[in-house]
């Protein structure tokens, strides 16, 4: 559970509190999460949050779920392989496939797939041997590695197999062999897990019969289809880029973003506002200590944005990060649980003072010139105004911003132009 100490802000208290909690009733650790929780200034209620969804509220089901979780970790934890399956757990949820086939992978690799073997285990099923080989007994280690039909369809996709350790268990040979391929071959043993998977349910439940042809034809024209996807949405060509781009000329636009140091539980949050001709009119960064992950610290940095306009007496705002959750939380409607909620909640009372507040997520690459000033902020100590302008990498990455944009209208200039003297010259 998470409580919210609301009533007083952090930095009255800390001194008298930090020494006497955690000397009295609580170790110096507990002491350190509690001086973590976010404090609000608005005054918002003390809600009881379950940290475990979303909504904050405990169901059931997701206490159902923590448990399991809590047990697989811990079997996680006595593996002695733990970082090469870190390795394959980072590279399976950066590829590029589909988030079921990734769920389906990670479900057998974690042994949470409804075979034969966990449901006779459960007296859920009299059958035992695998329905596509018919050879062996049907569980994990049979699914993910051993199964006749399984090394056959790797077989014809060209999976290259490194030489393993003859002790290794079959989930390091497994894991192995996903991490030594490139990103094609990791494609291809993800999509060949879900599809068999897929072939074997048709059978035993639709009476389908299973066909090799149609398996590997399927896998190679999935995969084909994934490969030319990703390579349209992302092309080389810098046109279809994401730019940094001015606010209208009435609006100002305030980038935010923080710099979290988690050993030390430092954040610096930076605001820096630029007005429609792409020239910084205020800019601020801020040292906070005792912030208890990045995520609040972006969210602090969104708040401070708002205290920055409301100091210079912006009327209508465009407030822009990096952060999609916080700018989620921050425009969502109804009651916030999660353990931004005193933060949000703050800037939705601040949200009253302005005409206009908007909020845009953009990419890390846009948001560069608000990164680099919360390097700088960092180096420098600076909390505060910078009253004496921003540094030369922050001008640099401002500057670099508004030529980009310049040049893309240009572009754009161009191509309207051309495309009226085609129609003029069609037209005549
Ligand atoms: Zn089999």
């Amino acid at each position: 559970m998470t409580f919210f100490y609301n009533r007083i802000p952090v930095q009255e208290i800390r001194p008298n509190w930090t020494t006497r909690v955690s000397t009295s009733f609580v170790d110096d650790d507990t002491a350190n999460r509690i001086f973590s929780i976010p404090l609000s200034e608005s005054g918002s209620e003390d809600i009881l949050v379950w940290k475990y969804e979303g909504l904050g509220k405990y169901f059931v089901r997701s206490g159902y779920r923590v448990l399991i979780t809590e047990c697989l970790q811990s079997n996680l934890h006595q593996s002695t392989s733990g970082a090469d399956y870190k390795g394959f757990y980072t590279n399976l949820w950066a590829s590029n496939i589909p988030g079921k086939i990734k769920i389906h992978v990670w479900r057998l690799f974690n042994n949470l797939v409804p075979h034969y073997g966990n449901l006779t285990c459960r007296k859920l099923s009299v059958e035992t041997v695998c329905p596509l080989c018919q050879e062996e007994l049907e569980n994990s280690e049979h699914l993910l590695w051993s199964c006749g039909i399984l090394q056959c369809v790797w077989s014809l996709l060209h999976i290259t197999l490194p030489s393993f350790d003859v002790a290794l268990d079959f989930k390091n040979r497994f894991v192995s062999t996903y991490l030594a391929g490139d990103d094609r071959q990791r494609r291809l043993i993800s999509i060949s897990l879900w599809c068999l998977w897929f072939h074997r349910n048709n059978l035993v439940h639709e009476r389908v019969k299973f066909s090799m042809s149609k398996v590997l034809g399927f896998i190679r024209g999935y995969d084909q289809d994934l490969g030319l996807m990703h390579k349209n949405l992302c092309p080389s060509s810098s046109l279809g880029k994401e730019l940094w781009r001015p606010p209208d000329a009435d609006v100002i636009k305030i980038n935010f973003d923080a710099s979290y140091v988690q050993e030390k539980k430092l954040a610096v949050t930076v605001a820096l506002a630029r007005d429609c001709r792409g020239e910084v009119v205020e800019a601020n960064t801020y040292l906070l200590e005792d912030v208890g992950d990045a995520f609040v610290a972006e969210a602090r940095a969104c708040e401070r944005a708002l205290l920055l306009a409301r100091m210079m007496g912006f009327r209508r705002l465009l407030v822009e990060g990096d952060s999609l959750s916080v700018i989620k939380y921050v425009q969502k409607k109804g009651v916030d649980r999660s353990v931004l909620r005193p933060i949000t909640f703050h800037i939705q009372r601040l949200h009253l003072l302005f005409d206009e507040v908007t909020y845009s997520f953009v990419p890390r690459t846009v948001n560069n010139a608000a990164h680099v000033l919360a390097l700088e902020g960092r180096r420098r100590r600076v909390c505060g105004n910078w009253a004496d302008g921003v540094p030369e990498s922050v001008r640099l990455a401002v500057k670099k911003d508004w030529l980009l944009w310049s040049q893309r209208m240009l572009w754009r200039a161009r191509l309207a132009d051309i495309g009226c003297r085609r129609g003029a010259a069609a037209g005549s």
